[in-house]
């Protein structure tokens, strides 16, 4: 039985076939999906899991798009998006228990609400709680590393199994998550009050002067070398604004590409490529991209 028999005979959810990565990732490229998996609940994705892993089934997990560029070329394998899942979170004592499927900043903001301030560098993550895991996200000094108690996540055989912060192997945007098969579905924080919501809303004022909100983007392009920012090193290239058709370096950021209307994956691509080559040839500087690409 195929993926998309197995799903609808034993109603695990929707099968659809006329999505494109466009309408489904931040940065607006990528080609047509040729199956995308919604969950119908947690069951059911641990069951569809399963039944991806035993078949040795290509796959790719999406929450909320904000980090991943898609090729051009329509995707063959399943996309589990994780999108409409439900999520909810609970705070008890000093611990905040939150679904991956959970929106980062709109976690950010319903916790200064509370007055629990310990996920405010949230704030201004586009995506949801499991991205932020499996990339140890971050923002102003503080990673997801610094606040994780224990994550639960569904391994290859649609087990629940939960891990302890030092078994996650955190480091700058990897987790232990890149390395085997595995959906994040849940963790818990150690939190404290504290007040924030006038510095998210500070911060936020901030980000729309520096980063290109206004536009499609993956946010940064490239980790920051221990030694130099990698905007530091593209502004030495003397590339900010530079575009291959409708691709751009923006000109507010310059780690920031941004889709100015008709880019594809290929002209994005290309880009990181050119910034990539000059940064090692002019300044013997490795640039690695902080994005995924499917
Ligand atoms: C404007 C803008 C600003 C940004 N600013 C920051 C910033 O300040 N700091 C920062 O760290 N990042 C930043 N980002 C990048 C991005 O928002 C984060 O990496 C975010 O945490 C990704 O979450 P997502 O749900 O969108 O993940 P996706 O883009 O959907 O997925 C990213 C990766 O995580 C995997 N994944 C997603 N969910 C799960 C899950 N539940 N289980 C297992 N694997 C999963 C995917 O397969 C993929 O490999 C920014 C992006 C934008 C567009």
């Amino acid at each position: 039985m195929n993926f998309e028999n197995y799903v609808i005979e034993n109603d695990l959810g929707a099968i659809e076939s006329d999505w494109t990565f466009k309408e489904l990732t931040t940065i607006g490229c990528g080609g047509k999906i040729k199956t995308l998996y919604t969950p119908k609940s947690l069951e059911a994705l641990q069951k569809a899991f399963r039944f991806i892993n035993d078949h040795d089934l290509e796959y790719v997990i999406l929450g909320n798009g904000s980090n991943i560029l898609a090729r051009d070329n329509d995707y063959l394998g399943i996309v589990i998006s994780l999108r409409k899942m439900p999520a909810s979170f609970e705070v008890m004592d000093n611990t905040l228990t939150c679904s991956a499927f959970y929106p980062t900043i709109k976690l950010a903001y319903e916790l200064a609400k509370l007055e629990i301030g310990d996920l405010s560098f949230l704030g201004g993550i586009p995506g949801l709680l499991g991205g932020a895991i499996y990339n140890n996200s971050g923002a102003y000094k503080k990673e997801i590393k610094d606040v994780l108690l224990e994550v639960t996540y569904i391994n290859s055989v649609g087990e629940l199994k939960t891990i302890k912060n030092g078994a996650c192997a955190f480091g700058y945007r990897r987790s232990v998550f890149h390395y085997f098969n595995s959906i994040i579905i849940s963790a818990t924080f150690k939190v404290e009050k504290l007040a924030t919501l006038e510095i998210l809303e500070k911060r936020q004022k901030q980000r729309q002067l520096t980063q290109p909100l206004e536009c499609r983007s993956m946010g940064s392009i490239f980790k920051n070398n221990q030694l130099i920012s990698a905007w530091k090193v593209i502004d030495a290239l003397g590339m900010r604004g530079f575009q291959i058709n409708g691709a751009a370096i923006s000109a507010k950021h310059a780690n920031f590409i941004i889709n100015t209307g008709n880019a594809r994956a290929a002209d994005i691509l290309s880009l990181i490529e050119l910034i990539r080559k000059r940064s090692e040839l002019e300044f013997g500087i490795k640039l690695t991209c902080e994005i995924a690409i499917v």
